[in-house]
């Protein structure tokens, strides 16, 4: 098949900064990029890079779309080298039709706590949400305070709701051993990165060493990552950002060939590539788990944040969202 090929760069502030291991993040950058076949059907897709997570960055990305030009064709655009998870992520929404799943099927969304103490004024407003899981980032303060939090936390949660900590890679060993002896047999549903991605015997250490479930996060930025850390016999998680993973196709393929225990998470994209993949994750069942989508209004824009994400997400909410209102948004 042949196409036209057209692309959108564009900056968007968002609401409030977010708090990364990198410092505050309060600018998002991406293109939308958009396939006309000779057909004439009209597909759109989205980058959203994440460069200190492993992704390309958004100079790159802008060059392989000038580099693709103006009339591409299935060879061209699959020829696109696998570095560039985000750009294919894109290119391979923007030829797929859409999935359409059940109007039955329903997802739970783990909703984020602020990190320190403020964990504690923000739970009553979660739980009166519905939400049934909760993700609080840790490894943001010292540990003997955030163990204290955690304590509280875990005494005010219902027994039907679950606290899943995400410490991003900050802890040492000393750390990690203290954090995950003091969550065994406690409702915690797994603990992300505890330690750094440069220490992988570290990970593999306390995954077996300990009950809590662990799961991978900064360490599977991209599906061949997390296809090593399968074949290493990673025993625990695998949280995956599907706008940084490369093509949904081969994450598809992957989830239903060798059944990881899979997290899916958002990269702080618009509305336009997370119902791409939340419309392919309800369609196919990819994951047991809370949707990592809980990011609340990025942009403060429903055009571009969605509707606002409620405990469950069904396909209605992919539904509402417009590609082609994203795209004529940036023009
Ligand atoms: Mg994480």
């Amino acid at each position: 098949m042949r196409y036209r090929f057209s692309f959108r760069v564009w900056r968007k502030e968002m609401r409030v900064p977010l708090r990364t291991a990198h410092g505050p993040w309060g600018e998002r950058e991406g293109i939308f990029v958009r396939l006309e076949a000779e057909d004439g059907r009209v597909g759109y897709g989205e980058i959203a890079p994440i460069p200190w997570f492993g992704s390309e960055t958004i100079a790159e990305a802008e060059a392989v779309c000038r580099a693709l030009g103006a009339a591409v064709d299935d060879r061209v655009l699959d020829a696109v080298a696998t570095r560039f998870g985000c750009v294919r992520f894109a290119l391979a929404a923007a030829r797929a039709e859409p999935a359409t799943p059940d109007a039955k099927v329903r997802l739970p969304v783990a909703a984020l706590l602020p990190a320190g103490r403020a964990a504690l004024a923000a739970l009553p407003d979660r739980l009166a949400a519905g939400f049934l899981c909760l993700k609080w980032k840790v490894g943001v303060e010292r540990p003997e305070d955030e163990l204290a939090v955690l304590d509280d936390l875990l005494a005010q949660l219902p027994v039907y709701v679950r606290l899943r900590l995400d410490a991003n890679g900050a802890w040492d060993r000393r750390t990690a051993e203290r954090w995950l002896a003091a969550c065994a047999e406690r409702p915690v549903e797994f603990i992300e990165q505890p330690a750094a991605p440069e220490a992988p015997d570290l990970l593999l250490g306390l995954a077996a060493d300990y009950p809590v479930t662990l799961a991978l996060d900064e360490s599977v930025a991209s599906l061949a990552s997390a296809r090593e850390w399968q074949a290493r016999g990673w025993p625990g998680a695998f949280v995956l950002k599907p706008a940084l993973a490369g093509p949904l196709p081969e994450l598809v393929a992957w989830a239903q060939a060798t059944r990881p225990d899979l997290v899916i998470s958002s990269a702080i994209e618009t509305a336009l590539g997370r119902a791409q993949f939340l419309r392919t994750v309800l369609a196919q069942g990819l994951t047991k788990r809370a949707l990592g989508v809980g990011v609340g209004p990025v942009f403060g824009d429903r055009r571009w944040d969605g509707p606002v994400t409620g405990a469950l997400l069904e396909a209605g909410w992919c539904d509402s969202v417009s590609p082609e209102d994203l795209w004529n948004a940036t023009s």
